[in-house]
């Protein structure tokens, strides 16, 4: 049995003041692997006194030694790489070509975050002013489970180039990577207390961080509900926050696009981490016109789709990350058919041969209604809604029409067309023939997809306090 019964704290893996358990399922058996120990209010507050003590000497740090620290990260994390994606896949049931992928986005955190502050000036002049960047404080990041360590690794590498200290809560359900993360971090031998984790629940560790008046800054990831209760608990004390939340994503497959090579990358698009991806394209957008044709090609693609044990190489789906997310796809499974949405793959209970884990099939529904709970509310499962469209002004209107705007795709062989197109889009990212990333523009969400933006020179903004000295 797996014990995860330390918390990291100044430099240090030291035991918590909290007693609480939670139980560690292996998500392909659904059989118990071990447990995690749980931080309380009072290690919340131990860690907040360590970064604030920290925050004195580490916000002095010049440029230069933040980058010397950064590649330290990078060495340290890059040599754990195959232990990071093993674990990974194990943990949560991620596949491996989307573990390796993910680890591989937490190591380049480092590299990137290093460029960025290669040419980022913290002096500049405005105006007659001169305007300083100042670190904002201690920094509460608060991640998910669906890609744990790259979050971890992108906010906390942002943080430390800005120069501020930081206090970590992950996902209850990430403690094995965390801890690896954890090993990583202290093996760089960063000074004591600018990292410091503590596992715990969102409702104790995460409120606490939340709502503590020395925290200055909260990064969170994770769904819509959490980023209100979050936003109305830092509010009390002002703090700045950046939200990255769900996602509702639309993807319209223009008339001129190559339908052959635009839908099967919209079926995979759309299952990408086992379908619990926030910015994964599940509302398929297609012309009326050419729906049979679409219907076909996309179930086509479907017989392909490999659901199956995440740590083989040619597996595309592996299970749901726990019987209770499982339980939330079939009811929206349930929901589509009752709603009257076709169903043209997958639907109900497990495939053949994957009863004891929480697998789900690849499921298509068609002749969906964008006013359906399927097409409007984040499903987080293998499940991907085909919505007809009679003319453009009407596939822009209904890829509009959520309360979402984290990502958006558009297929087209007329990229200059495709551009007018997404600059009618609401949504903080739009991809054009494909699904690529670039960590230098700006990502987050329009609407209540969140606040702020990460990444690049925008998410490096959001740790700093703009200060305008005018003589
Ligand atoms: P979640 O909101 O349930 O939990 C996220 C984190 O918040 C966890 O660490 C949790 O313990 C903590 N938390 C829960 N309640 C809290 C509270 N009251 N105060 C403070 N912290 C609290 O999300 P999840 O189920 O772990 O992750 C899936 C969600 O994350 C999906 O909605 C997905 O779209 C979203 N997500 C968004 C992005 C993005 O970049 N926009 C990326 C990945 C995932």
């Amino acid at each position: 049995m797996i014990q995860i019964n330390k918390i990291y704290i100044n430099g240090e893996f030291v035991t918590p003041h909290g007693t609480e358990t939670f139980d560690l399922i292996d998500p392909v058996t659904n059989l118990k692997t071990g447990e995690v120990i749980l931080g309380d209010e009072e290690d919340t507050r131990n860690v907040i006194a360590a970064a604030k003590e920290a925050f004195k000497t580490f916000s002095k740090t010049t440029k230069e030694e933040r980058i010397t620290f950064l590649k330290k990260l990078h060495t340290a994390v890059s040599r754990r790489e195959a232990e990071l994606v093993s674990v990974m896949v194990n943990e949560y049931g991620g596949t491996l070509q989307f573990c390796k992928m993910s680890v591989q986005n937490a190591i380049s955190a480092f590299t990137t975050t290093i460029e960025i502050l290669q040419s980022f000036s913290f002096e500049q002049a405005v105006g007659h002013s001169k305007v300083r960047f100042e670190p904002l404080g201690i920094a509460g990041i608060i991640t998910p489970w669906n890609a744990s360590n790259s979050f971890i690794c992108n906010k906390l590498a942002t943080a430390i180039a800005a120069g501020c200290t930081t206090v970590i809560k992950p996902s209850e359900m990430s403690a094995q990577q965390t801890r690896l993360i954890a090993e990583c971090i202290h093996e760089a031998g960063l000074p004591k207390g600018v990292v410091n984790i503590v596992n715990g629940l969102g409702n104790v560790v995460g409120a606490e961080i939340t709502s503590h008046p020395d925290i200055a800054k909260i990064s969170f990831t994770g769904s819509t509900i959490t980023g209100k209760t979050i936003a109305r608990g830092a509010v009390d004390t002002m703090k700045r926050v950046t939200l990255e939340l769900g996602g509702k994503s639309p993807n319209i497959i223009l008339e001129d696009a190559d339908f052959g090579t635009a839908i099967p990358m919209a079926v995979f698009g759309a299952y990408m981490n086992n379908g619990q991806a926030c910015i994964a394209p599940t509302r398929l957008l297609v012309p009326q016109s050419r729906l049979a044709e679409v219907n076909e090609l996309a179930k086509q693609t479907v017989q392909q789709v490999k659901v199956g044990h995440p740590g083989d190489e040619t597996t595309h789906i592996g299970p749901m990350v726990s019987a209770r997310q499982y339980e939330r796809v079939q009811n929206y499974i349930r929901l589509g058919q009752e709603e009257g949405a076709t169903l043209l793959a997958g639907g109900e209970g497990k495939p053949d041969g994957l009863e004891e884990g929480n697998f789900v099939k690849a499921t298509l529904f068609t002749n969906v209604r964008n006013d359906m709970h399927i097409a409007q509310e984040e499903i987080f499962g293998p499940v991907l809604s085909i919505i007809p469209y009679q003319n453009e002004e009407e596939a822009i209107s209904i890829a509009n029409d959520t309360t979402y705007g984290l990502a958006a795709y558009i297929s087209s062989s007329d990229v200059k067309h495709a551009e007018q197109v997404a600059s009618r889009i609401d949504a903080g990212r739009v991809c054009i023939n494909g699904f690529s990333h670039d960590p230098q523009a700006p990502f987050g969400g329009f609407k209540q997809s969140g606040i702020g933006r990460e990444y690049g020179i925008f998410g490096l903004q959001a740790y700093l306090e703009p200060k305008a000295i005018l003589s």
